[in-house]
């Protein structure tokens, strides 16, 4: 359906509003993006880049507007992870079926690249302009240095909340009557470190693996950069036992890599600096509902469901938003009342989901040596799906090598994880598990579960 041109504002130049800015601009209508922060083009990344992994969902909302061959030279696929478990060599194990990998993109890369694309798509950047309030039913945003001096006000025909995770946008939503918000920090924060290059620019670990130390309530991980680098994440625990509050100096930080992670004390040179030097955050997810105002305002990415980073899927999910924004315009043309409340009817469920398995992934993730049954259940379950991949996709797979919905993915992982409950009950299965009548048994009770379509 063609589409009447509209004014529109968005408000945040991250990854989901420069994508969003190229999409609707793709269709006509006359775009502003407004960021508080200076252009990230202009700004020298400090040694610290978060890095991020792209999969199919992300992938897809790009090859939509033609810039998946433009962002693919900025990313290095990763068609696995190397495990390393303490006290033995590092292992691999490959992601899905052969040719499936996942992306590692430098966040701020990516970021300045969108950026331009969107520039010269024609959208319009106002760089250091943070948007204080929002007049919703009028579609006015106001502007300003500081939020008791003087604002600028501007008019919009519709205006797109990207701003984030404490989004103003949702701010000004939540002071409405019947808006549902909810956030819940979990007790695991995380810290980035980096692992230079070699002196030739290559890189010190397999530079086309996902890698990752998991160490029970707590665990490490390094992607690979463009430059030879790998940007690390450490999880740990605020409080406790081992935990970040317990790390308060140079020797403790040392002797705390020498304990949990030896093998990564070599690598990282700076260890102790950059230990010391990068923050401390703290993760979070937010739900809230409704997503939009009328045919006015709309809420898109991480504004309207952050979520823990255990599943790789914010950017991701955000991406996938606004491929199914772009498919309800498609639908609804000038309806923007219409369109507003089918996006947001559609995508709250998915969004939902996503939180929900990333959650429990960061459990699955970190508990990948702790627990003997779980490694037992996972060796039976990865068994099974090799012999009949159509009968058993694992979620993993379903959320990040497909675009299925996210509702599907985890309503498959539930049932999954019914089938495998009721296999680990079998008492002598740590003999058996690699038996015909085990992959009986599971095919028996996957024919019981016919509604779930495995
Ligand atoms: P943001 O990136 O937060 O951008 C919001 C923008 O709005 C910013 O530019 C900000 O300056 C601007 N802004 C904010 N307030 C205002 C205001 N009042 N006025 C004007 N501008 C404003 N996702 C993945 O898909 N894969 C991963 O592997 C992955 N790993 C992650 C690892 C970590 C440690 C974390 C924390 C997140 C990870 N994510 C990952 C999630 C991903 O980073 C986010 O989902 C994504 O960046 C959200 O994009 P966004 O554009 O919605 O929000």
């Amino acid at each position: 359906m063609i589409q009447t041109p509209k004014k529109i504002a968005i408000i945040g130049s991250g990854l989901v509003g420069s994508l969003l800015a190229i999409y609707l601009r793709k269709l006509g209508h006359q775009i502003t993006v407004y960021d508080r922060r200076p252009d990230i083009r202009n700004v020298e990344f400090s040694g610290r880049s978060i890095n991020l992994a792209m999969s199919n969902r992300g992938w897809t909302a790009l090859r939509e507007v033609g810039i998946e061959d433009e962002v693919k030279k900025i990313a290095i696929p990763l068609d696995k992870r190397a495990i390393h478990v303490a006290g033995k060599p590092e292992y691999y194990q490959k992601y899905g079926k052969e040719g499936e990998a996942i992306w590692s993109i430098s966040r701020g890369i990516l970021n300045r690249r969108m950026i331009d694309l969107a520039e010269d798509a024609g959208v319009i950047f106002r760089f250091e302009e943070k948007v204080w309030d929002v007049n919703l039913p009028e579609g006015k945003i106001y502007t300003g240095a500081t939020e008791k001096g003087k604002w600028k006000e501007y008019l919009y025909d519709i205006v797109f909340g990207c701003d984030g995770a404490f989004s103003r946008v949702r701010h000004k939503m939540q002071r409405r009557s019947r808006f549902n918000y909810v956030q819940e920090f979990i007790d695991v924060g995380y810290k980035e470190l980096t692992i230079p290059a070699n002196e030739d620019g290559t890189h010190k670990l397999d530079k086309h693996s996902f890698h990752i130390w998991p160490r029970g309530k707590f665990m490490f991980i390094a992607m690979p950069n463009m430059d030879g680098s790998f940007t690390c994440t450490l999880f740990l625990p605020f409080e406790g036992e081992v935990s970040f509050e317990n790390i308060n100096s140079k020797e403790e930080a040392k002797d705390f890599f020498n304990t949990y992670f030896p093998d990564v004390t070599p690598v990282i040179e700076d260890l102790t600096t950059d230990f010391f030097n990068n923050p401390t955050s703290a993760l979070v997810t937010i739900k809230c509902y409704p997503w939009t105002y009328w045919d006015k305002v709309a809420l898109v990415g991480d504004s309207a469901h952050a979520i823990v980073p255990f599943y790789g899927q914010g950017m991701n999910a955000g991406f996938e938003d606004i491929y199914a924004l772009n498919k309800i315009i498609a639908k609804y043309g000038d309806d923007w009342g219409q369109i507003f409340s089918t996006y947001q009817t559609e995508r709250k469920p998915n969004a939902d989901a996503i939180a929900e398995l990333s959650y429990r992934n960061f459990v699955e993730m970190s508990s990948m040596t702790a627990d003997p049954n779980f490694i037992l259940q996972k060796k039976i379950e990865k068994r099974f799906a090799n012999k009949y991949p159509d009968k058993w996709i694992p979620a993993y797979s379903r959320v990040t090598f497909s675009n299925k919905p996210y509702v599907e993915a985890l309503a498959n992982g539930d049932a999954q994880e019914e089938i495998m409950k009721q296999i680990m009950q079998i008492p002598n299965i740590n003999e058996i598990w690699e038996s015909e009548e085990v992959d009986q048994k599971i095919l028996s009770l996957l024919s019981e579960k016919e509604k779930y379509e495995v």
